[in-house]
This record gives C-alpha cells, sequence and structure tokens, in this order.
C-alpha cells in the first residue's frame, strides 16, 4: 500500500535502517556528538539561530510556543482544525484570545491582521499555520508577518510549518518560531516536534514557562546537546538521517522536486476535471472538493493500492488530499493520478485516456529541470 497521506508519510529506507541499532543512552558523548550535528542541520534547515526538539507530538510544540511566548492576548488565525487549535491552546491556558476566522479555502488576509492590531495593543503573540493541513491550504506568512513587524517588532510571530518546513523554503526574517513535526515533511515516525527560534524570541522566553515544555530549560541543555529529560534517541538518530540525506540532494533540487510534484498533480487533477478546494493551494498536499470523495478513496485504497486522506468536521466525505510532502519517487505520484483518472472512471464520471498521467508528466518534467 502506498501511504500518501498528508502525514503520517512513510519513512526511507535509510532512516529505517538508521535507527534500527541498539538504544544508546542519551547522556553519553556518543548520543550528544548525534545530537550535536542533528542541531547543526536543523538550524540549517529552519534558516534560524536557535532550534529545540521536545518529545511530543506537532501540537506539544505548539503549546509550548504559546505558553512560552505569549504573556497577555494571542491574536490567531484559524482557517481550519489547527488553526483552531492555537486559539483552544491559549484558552486553556487562560490566555485572552482574538481569533480571526476564514473558511477553510481561504487565506488570512493582512489588512485583517493589521486592523486587529490596530484595535487592542494588548495583542503580544500571533499564530497561524504557514499551511493549514485541514484544507491544503497556504496563508501568506510572510507578509502578515512583515508587516506585524512593522507595526510592533516585540509582538511574537509563531508559525505551525509542520506540513511547510521541508515543503518549500521559508523567508524567516519576521517569524520567531518556527514549528516542524517528525511524521510530516520530514518523514519520520510520529513522536517528536522541533522549534526554530530567533534570537527576539530566546530573549522573550527568559526564564520560560511551565515544567515539561519549558523552553528556557531546553534552551539550556539542547546548546550543551543534550535534553532536559530523556531524549528521544531513536528519532534524534533518524532525523540526522534524513537531514543527511536531504542535503546530500542539496535543498534547492529538493525543494524543486516538491514544487514540482505538486504542480504536477495538481494539474493532472484538474485536466480530469478535479476541483481544487483551497483558493490558495499549499504544495504539501493536493487537496480536492468532491462530493464522491469517499468512494474515490476506498477505490483507491481497494484497486490500486493507495491510501490518501478525507476531509474532516463539515468536509468530512466531501475532501481528498494527496500528500506531496518528503522524498517521494516520482514514479508514485504519477501513479496516484493515474489511479485517481481510474477511480473516476469506475464511478462512471468520466472514460479513462490516460490524460492524467500525460499531463503530470509533462507538468513534472517542465518544472523540474533547473
Ligand atoms: C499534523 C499537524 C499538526 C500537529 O498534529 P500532531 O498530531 O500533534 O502532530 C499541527 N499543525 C498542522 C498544520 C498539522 O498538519
Amino acid at each position: 500500500m502506498l501511504l500518501f497521506t498528508p502525514g503520517p508519510t512513510p519513512v526511507p529506507e535509510a532512516v529505517r535502517t538508521a535507527m534500527a541499532g541498539p538504544t544508546i543512552h542519551h547522556r553519553t558523548p556518543e548520543f550528544e556528538a548525534i545530537f550535536k550535528e542533528a542541531r547543526e542541520r536543523l538550524r540549517r534547515l529552519f534558516g534560524m539561530d536557535e532550534c529545540v526538539v521536545l518529545a511530543s507530538s506537532g501540537t506539544g510544540a505548539m503549546e509550548a510556543c504559546v505558553t512560552n511566548l505569549a504573556a497577555r492576548k494571542v491574536l490567531t488565525v484559524n482557517a481550519g482544525k489547527f488553526g483552531e487549535r492555537f486559539g483552544k491552546i491559549a484558552q486553556a491556558f487562560a490566555l485572552e484570545t482574538v481569533e480571526l476566522k476564514y473558511g477553510w479555502d481561504t487565506p488570512a488576509d493582512v489588512e485583517d491582521v493589521k486592523a486587529a492590531l490596530a484595535d487592542d495593543p494588548d495583542i503580544d503573540a500571533f499564530c497561524i499555520q504557514v499551511s493549514e493541513s485541514a484544507g491544503g491550504l497556504r496563508h501568506p506568512v510572510e507578509e502578515i508577518a512583515a508587516a506585524i513587524k512593522e507595526i510592533n517588532p516585540e509582538i511574537m510571530v509563531i508559525a505551525d510549518g509542520i506540513t511547510a518546513v521541508g515543503v518549500e523554503p521559508i523567508d524567516t526574517s519576521n517569524i520567531d518560531a518556527l514549528i516542524a513535526g517528525s511524521q510530516k515533511a520530514l518523514m519520520l515516525p510520529p513522536g517528536m516536534a522541533m522549534i526554530g527560534l530567533s534570537d527576539a524570541a530566546v530573549e522573550k522566553i527568559g526564564g520560560g514557562r511551565g515544567y515539561y515544555f519549558n523552553l528556557s530549560s531546553e534552551i539550556a541543555k539542547q546548546r550543551k546537546n543534550t535534553t532536559a529529560y530523556t531524549a528521544p534517541t531513536t528519532l534524534i538518530i533518524g532525523l540526522n538521517k534524513v537531514l543527511e540525506m536531504i542535503e546530500e540532494e542539496g535543498y534547492e533540487s529538493f525543494y524543486r522536486k516538491t514544487r514540482a510534484r505538486a504542480l504536477a498533480t495538481r494539474a493532472a487533477l484538474e485536466a480530469i476535471g478535479c476541483v481544487l478546494y483551497p483558493k490558495t493551494p499549499a504544495l504539501s498536499m493536493s487537496t480536492v472538493y468532491d462530493e464522491e470523495a469517499d468512494a474515490v478513496r476506498s477505490v483507491l485504497k481497494s484497486e490500486f493500492g493507495v491510501n490518501i486522506a478525507g476531509g474532516q468536521d463539515h468536509l468530512k466525505g466531501r475532501l481528498f488530499r494527496i500528500n506531496q510532502m518528503g522524498l517521494i519517487p516520482v514514479h508514485e505520484s504519477a501513479w496516484v493520478v493515474n489511479a485517481v483518472e481510474w477511480a473516476y472512471d469506475r464511478l462512471d464520471r468520466r472514460a479513462y485516456d490516460g490524460l492524467a498521467s500525460k499531463v503530470f508528466n509533462e507538468v513534472y518534467y517542465a518544472n523540474e529541470k533547473r
């Protein structure tokens, strides 16, 4: 079965092999050397001054950023399940919140953010997804972050890049915290989150807040290549390996291929009559609005060995989402759009004529070249 859900994503064989060694103790020079290398690679991935890893799923890093970087009032963007989650986290810690709500297909508007900040000088942190996975949407995060810093550089910009870091280059000049998760673009098993931090964020964290998710104690320890509590050693070994593989390929080539696969998939799907859901599609996944989404997914699974994701909440049964994150062999992505075309044939929607494959290959190879 080809796993084509936008998280978890398949773990490359070389990474699985790297993680298959005997367990090593985390308070040893042997592990610290691996962690040091992984941290250097991680800072290059984020393009940021500092980074921490946490033994938690991505939501733990979202919580850590909110609790450590927001003191008074949080402005959140809710254009899907993950944006909604930032607001719920802030409320769980009794922080005041202001929410900008959008349809799941609609990107946040920089003017709305500016107006919200003008209305409320108490806001000291802003939370948004780079890529909102609920609808496969790309928010204009870099533009919004720049506008916020122009208004007040003290406002902390927290960006959830769980389906964006490792997908495309992100301009972090105005971002204070950028979150990544192991099981999405980084092709690792679930269970680890990573945060890139600006110098301003490290300063604002100060003594930190909370206990397990206290970023101050983690920064102090991780700067010494160890962790405050038992490190997820196996996942860190895997992280070091996967980042080594990406660096060997080269970030430019890695991002170019991901983009080419995403554009080719979109074009192929549109060619056979699929309706793309988001107004500004993310590169991390290809999201289609389809009233028969569950029937399409079921044909894909039973006849073509492909597992793709559906929609959630009000879009349950109405969306299908195809992953583009990771080192995906291009023939696998080509197989997926071909399978969608066959599924449309099986469901008597459109007679199969190989158009999806044809368009996929044309667009992929036009974009994959330098
Ligand atoms: C998957 C995901 C998360 C985190 O989910 P966890 O289940 O806690 O790892 C957060 N934000 C986005 C955009 C995601 O896609």
